[in-house]
Formats: C-alpha cells, sequence, structure tokens
C-alpha cells in the first residue's frame, strides 16, 4: 500500500513512532549495547540513560524517579498492579471495585483475581460513560482493598473524574489504581493532586516504542515483585533492562509535554470538525462517548443499519485506516463491552467507528474520510433490508440523531 496516499486514523491503537524516539533509540540498538547491570563504564552509560528517563517520566507526573517501574506495556503495568495489590491488601478484604467498560488489561485480570477467592464489584456507567460515583461509593464495603477506574476510555474516549475516585479511595485508606494508558502524554497527570496510588501507561501510545511502558507506585505503597529473578527495578520487576525502548520512551515523554497544551488544542479542533462534519452528513449516526469530557484525539460513531466490520473493510480498501467497536472473539462478533456498557442496543453498537486523530493527520485528511464514510454508510445501507423497511416506513431508528 502506498503510505502516502494512505490517511492513518487509528493512533489509540498506535500512532507512528516519533522520529525523536527513533533517533534516541538508535545508539542503544548498535554501540551502546552494555547491559546496565555491568561495572564497567559501557554498562554505566545504560544506567545513566535509564535514570534520564525515569526522572522524565516521574516530573511527568509530579512523582519522584523511585516510583516509576519500567514494564514491558500497559498490560504488564496493569496485571502487577491488580495481582500485587490485591494480595497485598488481603489480609485487610479480598473485595475489588473496577468499572464495566476498562481494558481486557483490567477485566481479565480481575476475572483471573476472583478465580483467586476475590470478589469483584464492576460498576456501571451512564449514556457517556461516565463511571457512576454514587454507585461506585455505594459498592464500597468494609473489606474493599482495591479501586480501579481508567483515566480516558480507550473506545470512546472518555475521560473519569479520576480526582473525585481517588479521594474517595484514600478517605477509606483503600488502594487506587488508573489505567492511564490512552490519557498518559495526551492530558496532564498529577499524581499526588488526584490522590492516585498505582498508574499504568505505555511507550507506543505517545509516540514511543512498542513494547515499553511503566507502573507509577506511590513511595510507601507495598506492591510485591511481578517478575522474580535479578534485582532490576528495585528487585520488583526482574530482567535486564529494555534499554532502547525506556531512551525512545525517555524521548517521546520530553516530546509530548514539550507543548502539550498546543498538540491538544489542535488535536481538539480537528476532532471538533470531523465529529460536526459526519453529522452534519451522515443521517442516523450517533456519536459516542461525551462530547466535551473526551480525549483530545477521539472520535467514536455508532451508524444505523450497518455493519461495522464491513465500513472498516471498505474504508481500508479506499486506503483509510480505523478501527470498530467489535472484536472478534473465538469466531463469534461481539459488540463491543464498552459500547453495550453505555447502553446501545447490540444492532447499533455492531455498527460502530472509532476513528483516532494524530500528529500528522490534515483538514483535508478528515473532508476526503467524510466523503468516503458517506458513499460506503449509503452503499451499506441500500444492501440492508433492515433500512429498506426503515424507509418503508415499518421500521424505527433506535439511534437516529
Ligand atoms: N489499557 C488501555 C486503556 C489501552 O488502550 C491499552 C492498549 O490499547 C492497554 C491498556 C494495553 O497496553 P499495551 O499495548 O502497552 O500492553
Amino acid at each position: 500500500m502506498d503510505k502516502k496516499e494512505m490517511i492513518y486514523l487509528d493512533n489509540a491503537a498506535t500512532p507512528r513512532t516519533l522520529p525523536q524516539a527513533v533517533q534516541a533509540m538508535l545508539p542503544w540498538l548498535s554501540d551502546n549495547y552494555g547491559n546496565a547491570s555491568s561495572i564497567y563504564r559501557l554498562g554505566e552509560e545504560s544506567r545513566k540513560v535509564i535514570s534520564q528517563a525515569r526522572r522524565q517520566i516521574a516530573d511527568s507526573l509530579h512523582g519522584e524517579p523511585s516510583e516509576i517501574y519500567f514494564t514491558s506495556g500497559g498490560t504488564e503495568a496493569d496485571n502487577w498492579a491488580l495481582i500485587a495489590g490485591a494480595e497485598a491488601c488481603a489480609f485487610k478484604g479480598k473485595h475489588i471495585i473496577t468499572s464495566k467498560i476498562e481494558h481486557h488489561g483490567v477485566l481479565h485480570t480481575c476475572e483471573y483475581l476472583e478465580k483467586r477467592g476475590f470478589q469483584v464489584t464492576y460498576v456501571g456507567v451512564d449514556g457517556n460513560g461516565i463511571v457512576n460515583l454514587q454507585e461506585l461509593e455505594a459498592a464500597i464495603r468494609p473489606d474493599t482493598i482495591l479501586i480501579s477506574v481508567m483515566f480516558a476510555n480507550n473506545e470512546i474516549g472518555t475521560l473519569q473524574p479520576i480526582g473525585e475516585i481517588g479521594k474517595l479511595a484514600r478517605e477509606r485508606g483503600i488502594l487506587f489504581h488508573t489505567d492511564a494508558v490512552q490519557a498518559y502524554g495526551h492530558l496532564p497527570i498529577d499524581v499526588e493532586a488526584l490522590s492516585i496510588d498505582l498508574l499504568s501507561a505505555s511507550g507506543h501510545k505517545l509516540g514511543g516504542p512498542k513494547g515499553i511502558g511503566f507502573l507509577y507506585v506511590k513511595k510507601g505503597t507495598k506492591l510485591g515483585a511481578f517478575l522474580h529473578g535479578g534485582a532490576q527495578e528495585q528487585g520488583k520487576r526482574a530482567g535486564t533492562e529494555n534499554v532502547p525502548a525506556i531512551a525512545g520512551l525517555g524521548a517521546a515523554v520530553a516530546h509530548a509535554f514539550s507543548d502539550m497544551e498546543g498538540q491538544a488544542g489542535e488535536g481538539e479542533g480537528l476532532r471538533d470538525y470531523l465529529i460536526e462534519k459526519i453529522e452534519k452528513e451522515i443521517p442516523y449516526c450517533r456519536l459516542n462517548g461525551h462530547r466535551e469530557k473526551r480525549l483530545p484525539n477521539n472520535v467514536n460513531f455508532s451508524f444505523q443499519f450497518i455493519e461495522g466490520e464491513s465500513l472498516l473493510i471498505m474504508l481500508d480498501m479506499k486506503g483509510i485506516c480505523a478501527s470498530s467497536g467489535s472484536a472478534c472473539t473465538s469466531g463469534a462478533l461481539d459488540p463491543s463491552h464498552v459500547l453495550l456498557a453505555i447502553g446501545l442496543p447490540h444492532e447499533i453498537a455492531h455498527g460502530s467507528l472509532r476513528l483516532t486523530l494524530g500528529v500528522d493527520n490534515t483538514k483535508e485528511e478528515m473532508d476526503r474520510t467524510v466523503q468516503a464514510i458517506k458513499e460506503i454508510v449509503e452503499k451499506l445501507r441500500r444492501m440492508s433490508p433492515l433500512y429498506e423497511d426503515f424507509v418503508k416506513g415499518q421500521g424505527s431508528p433506535k439511534a437516529a440523531s
């Protein structure tokens, strides 16, 4: 495929690796190959670049370098936070609270913990995907030991009231974890002000390399080791450090925080332009997620009377990379748990499309994208018996807006 012609709108899955991150990685992939645990100077250089990245990340969160632990990515950080967090507090109780719209890195880890004797309450969200605070507060029990709520949702972009949830947890001495994989590097986060104890992030979501991330662990939090072996990461996450990836992540963090407001502002402008244009030009569509409290790069729509998978394939044929809210599991096409949690009926959830913007996108690309979606949606609707019925006045539009 000619990449020059391609319109890439799946930046929440992964954006293009920043040239700064690639440059920062190169020396550590070639001449500077020393193991950071070695005594000699070649190893010392690796240690220095790791310390530098750790400091940059700590500063970006208003934390301290000793509170940052490198992992292989967001999934590992989520697993570590929940499993070790639950184990560390099991002497106090076995109840965990999370939300219905978490990433599977959290949801499947909670299911794993349920099989090991923990009880998990999955709190609901409103129609915009915001966690119901009253429901969350009411779910807290004397044996609640851990609350995990994501900072921003990866499908519909909705931002959660993290400060309020952190306060609720802190006042009751409950450990609070947030999966900030989609938010870190895109929005300012102050772990102290938001009463966050544990925070997961991933390098590739902000233009760093894949396979690197970190877990922030507030000083004083008793969290056991996740990988056992060497003394790396203060003896809590053994294994030779991925020095090139850590250097690349450091460069991506430096870039993201150098002009976060400017980058977010530009992103929001293009995001709102795309939302308005889709709403104006394509009938029977619904914006999913909160209109204002959403990630600066997220657009998610359901189009009535169509299949999201067909829309994706046809967009791909026109050189547009996007994603849907459906996940193909064990041969069956399940609608997204997030879209079901915000109250969409199955058939509407199936017709969903996520477009996530990046720094390279232009207004002209948004125009071409809307034109392409419009043509494809019209074509798919012409083939839909449901739409035919609806046009004949026999059906009723459930998600028309
Ligand atoms: N959590 C959220 C909210 C995500 O969006 C993702 C990835 O899409 C992950 C966790 C997993 O991160 P990683 O790919 O670094 O394992």
